[in-house]
């Protein structure tokens, strides 16, 4: 009751700064961008863990601030929400059961009557007051404020939007998609591509910002995902914003909701200004959010989309570590990798049955950070690792299980 309280003294106080930004220059779409981050970060939505209250009025204030830019709402029912529910697991050894919990995807859309739409996605939630097994931080629970992670995102979310509307850029429609619980497994955007609310089919491409607020000084802005079509490299490489520099990746699957619509086929690009001390823990605040910085990666986006304009629907391609997989292993462990763990290792997300890995002992929730003389740091090192064995052969696999490293002997 008390935090929606404050929120509806605090909105209205928003709301009054937002409709004196009347002129449009710089300093003034700076200031918004700037609003939207505090209040999304502000203690009173207690980090926006997916499922609470917090994250609920983070999703109202979204859906208000569509409303304002004059987007159509296109949730379920015609509503601004397309609400989802899902399994909270605290522990990620749970197979089975888990607290049950409803959270949204806010749903913003700009009709041009086009026959391509293009989805621009950003997700909203958080880790409350630090979730197990994502929040970084150690010591008593604390509001995991998420400037960064990813207020920015939504703020550049809500830009573009106004940008697009008060645009001549007709030839798509576009999808604005506030994703939530992604923070949970990318739990949000994957509901969406299950039961989408526009023709998936008609979708051009997908472009996320996740965390987007921490532009450096050098302005180095990295852009994954460039190996989904073949037109990215080159449209890219014609941009020119304010000096930014572009640091690009292939791969369509990353830790971030690009990776769900990428598995759909489409062609998706994720922008990110990088890692940070603050990544994951309650000091990630929106003092340290360089807002120019926001300002120019949304401008950089919006040329981008301005440049595609004419250009017609994007060819798909798979990206290549997808298909060297198929290709150069010889053996596979039996499980499937968490794509979403940032931490180093290899963790695994579920172990198959009748295999070698759950032969060996290997469980859910383990994170692989040797095989035979190969140190995995990341899913690129365990592939690598793999790649060495043939069918037959053994090798000790060393996992990290809660504190303790054990030791596993795997056959092939
Ligand atoms: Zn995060």
């Amino acid at each position: 009751m008390a935090t929606k309280f404050n929120f509806i003294i605090l909105f209205t106080a928003f709301s009054v700064i937002i409709s004196s930004l009347n002129a449009q220059d710089n300093s003034q779409l700076i200031q918004s961008l700037q609003v939207d981050v505090v209040y999304l970060s502000s203690n009173l939505l207690e980090g926006r863990e997916a499922g609470k209250s917090g994250c609920e009025i983070a999703s109202k204030y979204i859906a208000s601030r569509f409303e304002e830019i004059g987007l159509e709402p296109k949730g379920l029912g015609g509503s601004w929400f397309a609400p989802f529910d899902f399994q909270y697991k605290a522990n990620p050894h749970e197979t089975t059961g888990g607290e049950p919990r409803i959270s949204s995807n806010v749903v913003g859309y700009l009709d041009n009557s086009a026959k391509t739409t293009v989805v621009i996605g950003a997700h909203y939630d958080h880790l409350g007051m630090g979730l197990p097994g994502a929040s970084l931080y150690v010591g008593d629970p604390a509001i995991h404020n998420g400037a960064d992670d990813n207020a920015s995102g939504v703020a550049s979310l809500l830009f573009l939007a106004k940008y697009l509307k008060n645009s001549n850029l007709k030839n798509n429609n576009y999808l604005f998609l506030a994703f939530s619980a992604e923070e949970l497994g990318l739990i949000g955007s994957k509901k969406f591509v299950e039961s989408p609310t526009i023709n998936l089919e008609n979708v051009n491409y997908m472009l996320n910002m996740d965390m987007v607020g921490r532009l450096n000084d050098e302005k180095v802005l990295a852009i994954n995902g460039v190996g989904t079509s073949p037109t990215w490299k080159d449209a890219l490489a014609k941009i020119d914003v304010d000096g930014i520099k572009v640091k690009t990746t292939d791969s369509g699957v990353g830790p971030s909701d690009h990776t769900s619509f990428y598995l759909k086929d489409l062609p998706v690009l994720h922008f990110f200004t990088g890692q940070h001390t603050d990544y994951h823990k309650p000091s990630d605040d929106s003092e340290l959010i360089n807002y120019q910085g926001i300002y120019d990666v949304s401008m950089y986006i919006a040329t981008l989309i301005k440049d595609l304009n004419s250009v017609g629907k994007l060819v798909f391609t798979k990206t290549k570590d997808e298909s060297q997989q198929g290709a150069s292993f010889k053996v596979t462990l039996g499980v499937m990798p968490d794509y979403v763990f940032d931490g180093e290792g290899m963790r695994i997300d579920a172990v198959m049955e009748d295999r070698p890995a759950i032969k060996a002992g290997l469980e859910k929730g383990d994170i692989v950070i040797q095989i035979g003389d190969v140190q995995v740091n990341s899913i690129y090192d365990y592939m690598d690792g793999l790649a060495k064995f043939k069918k037959g052969d053994k090798t000790k696999v060393k996992v990290k299980r809660k504190d303790a490293v054990l030791e596993k002997e795997v056959e092939f």
